[in-house]
């Protein structure tokens, strides 16, 4: 039975606007007689296409098409699933919906379906989340990033490190009963030595996660330079073959001074200090506003000259406005009309790039340094990961290391590893203490 309150719920699963094809999910408890409705009569078989008319009350025909039903629980949401795939155009779309509705079903809220498959346990809560992470995809890295989560990459690495941070804490636990002898018992266990084996790997887990909420947020390039020294020559160049897509996400707005593209599939956001001129003009001054907002939360400055005139007056008076502790990296393009080399250095701190964005000689390197400073690393296993995942992870982490530190105050200890796992669970959404207690008698036997 599932665990969510079976209302049937019912929306156009496909993007709108006209397409070929449009396609309604509905998802509900015995949906067998809505299926039959809909389609005049005919029984559905599951999982087989049953092409039919889709029909109003007076059993008119609003559209026709294919009709799946997939009975819970071997459903996407655990629940019964219907699916109509009409004509898509958005009337007929509406229409069919609204017939929906007319059969009990009510609108799905944002993320209905892929809630109810969390509810009912068909997916962990990192998995839900990456149902959205993949859709809203900007590289095919980062998709695939997606699909690995999805599939349960990362969940289940947390539930491996969970899993031996359950045994330790029953250790822990266990040795609560003997008083006297705690510490001994912990020492003859090596309680320290599984410790700081759960700390390596939960570093290694958080290096992985890092990783991949790169792949899913990107970077964010400030880039410092004045009209015609190439920074959109040098964008294209970066950017290579691979395309940017850049999604509708609720909060990024796109205006001029923006840019997105992609490096070895990792999203770029660049932010054009180009646009951040002195107006008095309204608009463009909310506009710069809301630039130099971006400029805090940057990751690096990109600062680009022409090799032939070195960093100017004008440069450097917007570097000077730029928070103090932002990573920044010259490069001086052109060295083509230079006769200069290209390579890297240090100069003043600071690191060095000369290229050429036109003959691209260069490139290569100010690629690997982009990527190398905020710690990525394109590599196989990379599995999609939200800042919400790091917090935790590294909460976590926090807490191991003040267990690491207290062992010796058995019930201090006990308490560290048992919010180090609190923490764990809410990345999977499994966070129930109960949980532990039945895992502890059941592995137990505490006869004694
Ligand atoms: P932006 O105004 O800073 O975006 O500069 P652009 O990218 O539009 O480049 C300005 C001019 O410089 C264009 O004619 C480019 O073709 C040229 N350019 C850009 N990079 C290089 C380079 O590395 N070598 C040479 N020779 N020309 C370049
Ligand atoms: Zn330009």
């Amino acid at each position: 039975m599932p665990a969510y309150a079976p209302v049937t719920i019912c929306a156009i699963a496909t993007a709108p606007g006209r397409g070929g094809v449009g396609v309604i999910r509905i998802s509900g408890r015995d949906l067998l007689p809505f299926a039959e409705a809909i389609s005049a009569g005919k029984t559905p078989r599951p999982r087989y296409a049953l092409y039919t008319d889709f029909v109003a009350r007076d059993g008119s025909a609003i559209d026709n098409g294919l009709l799946l039903y997939f009975p819970g629980p071997n459903s996407f949401t655990g629940e019964d699933v219907i699916e109509l795939q009409g004509h898509g155009g958005p009337v007929v779309m509406n229409m069919l919906l609204a017939r929906c509705v007319e059969l009990g079903a009510r609108h799905a809220e944002p993320g209905e379906f892929t809630k109810r498959a969390f509810l009912n346990d068909k997916l962990d809560l990192a998995q839900a989340e990456s149902v959205a992470d993949l859709i809203d995809a900007a590289s095919e890295s980062a998709a695939r990033g997606a699909l690995k989560s999805l599939k349960g990459a990362f969940s289940g690495e947390i539930r491996a490190l969970t899993d031996d941070l359950i045994t330790l804490r029953m250790l822990v636990e266990a040795t609560l009963d003997f008083p006297d002898e705690e510490i001994d018992f912990l020492e003859a266990a090596d309680a320290a030595g599984k410790l700081s084996g759960l700390r390596g790997q939960l570093d290694k887990v958080l290096g992985t996660a890092r990783q991949g909420a790169i792949l899913r947020e990107g970077m964010r390039v400030v880039l410092v330079g004045q009209p015609n020294v190439g920074k959109s020559s040098l964008m294209n160049a970066l950017a290579g073959d691979e395309i940017a897509i850049v999604t509708d996400i609720a909060g990024t707005t796109r205006d001029t001074v923006r840019e997105e593209i992609v490096i070895d599939g990792v999203p770029v956001h660049i932010i054009d200090t180009a646009g951040l001129r002195e107006t008095t003009d309204v608009v463009e001054r909310i506009g710069i506003e809301r630039t130099w907002q971006a400029v805090e939360g940057a990751d690096v400055a990109l600062v680009l000259t022409d090799s032939r005139e070195g960093v100017t007056a004008e440069v450097n008076a917007i570097l000077e406005r730029l928070p103090a502790g932002l990573p920044r990296i010259f490069v001086f393009n052109k060295i083509d009309l230079a006769e200069g080399v290209a390579g890297e250095g240090e100069e003043n701190g600071h690191a060095v790039v000369r290229l050429s964005a036109r003959t691209l000689e260069g490139v290569d390197i100010l690629r690997k340094r982009l990527l190398s400073l905020i710690g990525y690393s394109a590599s196989e296993g990379v599995f999609l990961a939200r800042e919400r995942h790091l917090d935790a992870i590294r909460r976590a982490a926090l807490h191991l290391e003040t267990a690491a530190e207290v062992w010796q105050q058995v019930e201090l200890f006990a308490e560290e590893l048992r919010l180090a796992q609190n923490a764990l669970s809410e990345i999977t959404g499994e966070f129930t203490p109960d949980d532990l207690l039945g895992v502890i008698f059941s592995r137990f036997c505490i006869g004694k």
